[in-house]
């Protein structure tokens, strides 16, 4: 597999930068995470430890507090953190490329410090796939706008100071109708509804969430109106990597935890490892999760995807 390795995989700050996630869950997750998968709740305070090592900003750009390294980077930090849970900041992404100098400063700044928490709210009890339906309305009011709908399987709604809504703006419109608007929690008329039990990533918690009413003031319109569609699928492409180097950590984790058992556990005499046919099963997953880690994923992605800024793709950062 490495005669597929992009060259950059090899960079040693790479290697480094996996060292140092390996490092960081071993010791502020691993010893925890059971605890946490149990209570279903998220340990806020890994944001922040996040934050502190830098572990958001890599794909983000230095305008907002970023390490503007492309996504590879991004990927590699995302895998490790994977092999034990999943932490989501995604919701920056669509406000740090199209937002102004005033939402970048409020959101992205202190949420790539991990000193906030965000989700972002798309799909709807109705609407999953196809983004384009939702039925969530924005209504003019005033200077402001008045939100309606509901939102289902939203990441981090239980705690998230930042929710970034897609709402349309044009009902009559599907793609061009989407705006996104930043609304913070404790905003009249929103709500978060009960905790959804998963089948796992119980410690990421997910929620619905409800806007009766919701009146948010007209700056909290993300880049342009009718736009949103646009800035999603953005999101969506960058997303679309992540979850890959995602499944990607948990199937390390799934492979290292199956050879420790293989190794310790003794039939007949002998460890079940030196059985062939268990032997097999191994090298089989070995295989995969070889073909499938960060750097082989990320060459098979185009060139512009695995080492460029998300912003490159939309234009000029607007703040
Ligand atoms: C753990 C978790 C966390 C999530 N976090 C968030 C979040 O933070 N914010 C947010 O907005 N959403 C979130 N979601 C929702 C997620 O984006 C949706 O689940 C996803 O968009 C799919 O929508 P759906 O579940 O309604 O499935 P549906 O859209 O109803 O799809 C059902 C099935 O039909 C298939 N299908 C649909 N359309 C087509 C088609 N045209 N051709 C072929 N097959 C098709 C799908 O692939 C799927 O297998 C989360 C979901 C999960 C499970």
């Amino acid at each position: 597999m490495t005669a597929t390795v992009p060259p950059s995989t090899t960079r040693p700050e790479l290697e480094e930068l996996r060292r140092t996630v390996a490092r960081f869950v071993d010791r502020e997750v691993r010893p925890v995470i059971d605890d946490w998968e149990r209570r279903q709740r998220f340990p806020s305070h890994l944001m922040e430890a996040m934050g502190r090592l830098g572990l958001f900003g890599a794909a983000f750009p230095a305008a907002v507090g970023g390490e503007e390294a492309g996504k590879l980077p991004q990927c590699l930090i995302v895998e490790g953190i994977s092999t034990t849970c999943l932490v989501q900041v995604l919701a920056l992404l669509p406000i740090a490329v199209p937002g102004d100098r005033r939402q970048c400063d409020r959101y992205v700044v202190p949420g790539l410090r991990g000193e906030i928490s965000v989700c972002i709210a798309i799909t709807e009890p109705g609407h999953g796939s196809d983004v384009a339906g939702i039925e969530t309305t924005a209504v003019r009011d005033g200077d402001g706008w008045r939100l309606r709908g509901s939102k289902m399987f939203i990441t981090n709604a239980p705690f998230a100071d930042l929710f970034l809504v897609a709402a349309k703006t044009s009902p009559q419109d599907a793609r061009s109708g989407i705006s996104l608007f930043a609304v913070d929690r404790g905003t009249p008329g929103l709500e978060v509804g009960a905790h959804l039990d998963k089948m796992g990533w119980h410690s990421s918690e997910t929620a619905p969430v409800y806007l009766s009413d919701c009146r948010v003031p007209a700056d909290s319109l993300v880049g342009e109106q009718g736009a949103g569609f646009q800035y999603i699928m953005e999101d969506f492409n960058f997303e679309r990597l992540l979850l890959a180097a995602q499944c990607v950590g948990l199937a390390e984790e799934s492979l290292d935890i199956a050879l420790r058992y293989a190794r310790e556990r003794e039939q007949f005499g002998h460890p079940i490892s030196e059985f062939q046919a268990v032997r097999h099963k191994l090298a089989r997953m070995a295989t995969q999760v070889e073909a499938g880690t960060t750097p082989s994923v990320c060459s098979e992605a185009p060139a512009t995807c695995a080492t460029t800024p998300p912003s490159a793709s939309t234009g000029t950062p607007g703040c």
